[in-house]
């Protein structure tokens, strides 16, 4: 499954809309990133995120604040964001730091500025099935499985890892679209023997290649979002691709929808926060 060329394309309609938006409104819609510390990896993060946004025609806001910065203080840099007109979209690079009450950070993002779809009100919209911001890896999961036609009704969906910004959400949004869900963790007893029988599944873990081919049912639908040191995945590719039916690799599967979604999520938030009516 191309995630690279289907995130191109959705970039392309954001940057269309966005140029849209600026010329009608004078307005730019604009993603604001908060970054706490210096982590190289998520500095990195935000710089690839920053630089699809000007690609696209999105402006983009940085904040960086100090390692040391308290919940408190981050609270207030998100609670000012929220409250600034000229700023669509809000995201707060995560992990923030084992001393940041990051559910406390997360929630003071208003929700029409939650693009990154990390409060409780974006998560309890996914899964009541209302509108809202989805998060982006499992939003982003979905528009692969609708573009290859994967019908999902009765099939059985096996979810290996139960994050609250990947595992769970996507597992409510597989059900939604009627599979039959089934969610596995670290304590899960015998995965291989779930994930044997699994039509479509779902890799969201973060262990390199835990998931091995063999364990694959033939004509399975697999998506691996995990990321690992070396650009490894959480699915042995090699031997997981000669079973499967359809399957993401690593990098150029999940990883470029994550953004991509992202950026749609902002001209989508700059669109209603505008008031703007496409002609
Ligand atoms: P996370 O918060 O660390 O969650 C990992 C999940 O995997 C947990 O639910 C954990 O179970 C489960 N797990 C750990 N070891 C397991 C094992 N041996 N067998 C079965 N389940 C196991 O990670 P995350 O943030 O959801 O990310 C998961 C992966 O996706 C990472 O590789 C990350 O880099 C990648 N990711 C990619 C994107 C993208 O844009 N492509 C975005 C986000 C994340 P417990 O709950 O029991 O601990």
């Amino acid at each position: 499954m191309d995630g690279r060329g289907l995130a191109k394309r959705i970039v392309m309609e954001a940057a269309a809309r966005a140029a849209e938006i600026s010329q009608r409104t004078g307005t730019v819609p604009c993603l604001a990133t908060v970054l706490v510390g210096e982590d190289p990896a998520s500095a990195t993060y935000v710089r690839m995120k920053q630089a699809r946004c000007a690609k696209a025609g999105i402006r983009s806001r940085h904040i960086g604040l100090p390692a040391d910065t308290t919940t408190a203080e981050l609270i207030e840099a998100l609670t000012s964001l929220s409250k600034d007109p000229d700023v669509h979209g809000i995201l707060l690079q995560h992990p923030c730091g084992p001393h940041i009450d990051e559910r406390a950070a997360f929630e003071a993002i208003a929700p029409e500025k939650d693009v990154d779809g990390v409060t409780m009100r974006s998560f309890a919209a996914m899964g009541f099935g209302l509108p809202g911001f989805v998060s982006c890896t499992p939003g982003g999961i979905m528009r692969l499985l609708e573009e290859y036609d994967v019908d999902l009704t009765g099939q059985h969906a096996v979810v290996v890892g139960r994050s609250a910004i990947l595992g769970k959400p996507v597992g409510m949004l597989l059900l939604a679209k009627n599979a039959t869900v089934t969610y596995c963790h670290s304590r899960t007893v015998d995965l291989p023997a779930i994930v044997r029988e699994a039509d479509v599944v779902v890799a969201a873990v973060g262990r390199p290649r835990l998931i091995c081919g063999e364990d694959i049912k033939p004509g399975a639908v697999v998506i691996d979002a995990g990321y690992n040191a070396g650009n490894v995945g959480d699915v042995d590719f090699d031997t997981a691709h000669t079973r499967a039916r359809l399957i993401t690799p690593v990098p150029g599967g999940v990883g470029p929808m994550t953004i991509a979604v992202l950026l749609a999520q902002t001209v989508d938030a700059a669109v209603h926060q505008l008031g703007f009516q496409r002609h």
